[in-house]
């Protein structure tokens, strides 16, 4: 007897005939709650591949709302939707996709002072954020938490993604222990940032959640993945746990 309804073995049978996949991978999504930080550039593919995918529960925290500039990148919304929250723009597009994922939408920016209650009751984050401040608070509260997180930020054609397992492969800081120092680092704003490039970061976080949470392929722990998208460069670097990490150095 099949723990999925007739209705989930259609929507998810693309998935599910896969040799890697199982209807043990698919329950173990739909037991899930994963917290998206950020519905931009990088948060609208993974909100929509892992709503998609049939993660159970999908929280979106944004702070901002829908501005022109962000629409040949953020696919999750539309002309209409100017002015509107994008967490809750979002949400919208999410519950069209998969009425069957319950998703959260949370109007606020995740800070050191709210990380610990938004992080409550999550099996993993997914970290979205366009700002450093918003990165290293991130990586902080799921190291205290214990969640696992997949971080990654893309700025003109390149970018950067890293799956993290806190306490026992290399955290965000043990990759870089500082941040840049304060306009050291362009904005998209005054650097720009390419729809596909996006795309294709925000792709392969979405792709590194799915095995975080089903245990299916190998994550990207223990390093990051350098991505050149003018050349298609990929490049591995490695990183180790440092034993002097603030953030999850086991002292
Ligand atoms: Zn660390």
């Amino acid at each position: 007897m099949s723990g999925l309804s007739g209705a989930e073995l259609e929507r998810y049978s693309r998935q599910l005939v896969l040799p890697e996949w199982s209807e043990a991978a698919q329950l173990a999504l739909r037991a899930a709650s994963v917290l998206v930080v950020g519905a931009g550039a990088l948060g609208s593919p993974v909100a929509t591949y892992l709503a998609g995918a049939g993660v159970g529960r999908l929280g979106i925290v944004d702070a901002d709302t829908v501005e022109v500039s962000d629409l040949h990148r953020q696919h999750l919304h539309f002309t209409p939707d100017l002015g509107v929250a994008k967490a809750r723009s979002a949400a919208a597009k999410l519950g069209f996709l998969n009425p069957d994922v319950v998703i959260e939408p949370y109007q606020v920016r995740l800070d050191a002072a709210n990380a610990a209650g938004l992080l409550a009751g999550q099996d993993l984050l997914v970290d979205c954020s366009d700002s450093f401040a918003t990165r290293y608070a991130v990586n902080a509260a799921c190291c205290a938490a214990g969640l696992p997180l997949v971080e990654a930020g893309v700025l003109g054609t390149s970018g950067l993604v890293m799956a993290i397992r806190p306490g026992k492969t290399a955290c965000y800081r043990c990759a870089f222990a500082e941040p840049p120092p304060e306009g050291s680092v362009p904005t998209c704003a005054e650097a720009g940032v390419l729809g596909p490039a996006a795309g294709v970061i925000g792709s392969l976080q979405a792709l590194e959640a799915l095995k975080l949470l089903t245990g299916v392929g190998e994550p990207l722990v223990d390093g990051f993945l350098q991505v050149d998208l003018t050349t298609l460069a990929f490049l591995r670097v490695a990183v180790a746990r440092r034993a002097d990490c603030p953030d999850c150095g086991g002292a």
